[in-house]
């Protein structure tokens, strides 16, 4: 791999610029902590920083992965925050949820949070769980329970609310599912 300019690294870190994650490590000396240059932690001081072309040239330096950006993790996609998310929303299927929620069980800032999930599902984390809901909603629907339940099953005030956001997922009305008077 081509050696990156010191320069262009120390600016792709005060840019957190995500494309060179992967391409570089820093490592803060008085943390003994290495980072991507993503990393939303606060910027070091840069007599405090050092760089690594590899996460092992980290490691052997005896630095350890910032609990943060998750360093050591990359490039798996998934940190263990995004799982932890994943899992929650799963659990909440009966809800509505709010970002202000997610933020706090990753304890992660909402735009990484949304970052993720746009370049995972192409959606934000909201739409998401709004789409598991509704796809929810159609197998309680196929199994046949009954309408007037459904709506409080995934997380809907209303039916005439669930219903308009059926329409927008599915492109039909729940009742074409099995011809019932939704
Ligand atoms: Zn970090």
């Amino acid at each position: 791999m081509q050696k990156i300019p010191y320069t262009e690294m120390l600016k792709a870190r005060k840019r957190r610029d995500a494309r060179y994650d992967g391409r570089f490590y820093i490592g803060i000396r008085t943390m003994k902590t290495y980072c991507l240059p993503s990393c939303k932690a606060k910027l070091a001081l840069e007599k405090n920083l050092v760089f690594f072309s590899t996460k092992e040239e980290a490691i052997s330096a005896g630095y350890r992965s910032c609990k943060r950006c998750l360093a050591g993790q990359f490039p798996n996609t998934y940190p263990l925050w995004l799982e932890i998310l994943l899992t929650y929303l799963k659990d909440k299927i009966s809800e509505k949820i709010t970002e202000d929620q997610l933020v706090q069980i990753a304890n992660v800032d909402i735009s990484t949070i949304r970052r993720h999930f746009k370049s995972l599902y192409g959606l934000t984390p909201i739409s998401y769980h709004r789409k598991l809901r509704l796809m929810y909603a159609k197998e309680l629907i196929e199994k046949g329970v009954e309408f007037k339940e459904i709506p409080s099953c995934c997380g809907f005030k209303s039916i005439s609310g669930f219903r308009t956001a059926f329409i927008k997922e599915f492109g039909h009305s729940p009742g074409e599912i099995n011809s019932a008077s939704f």
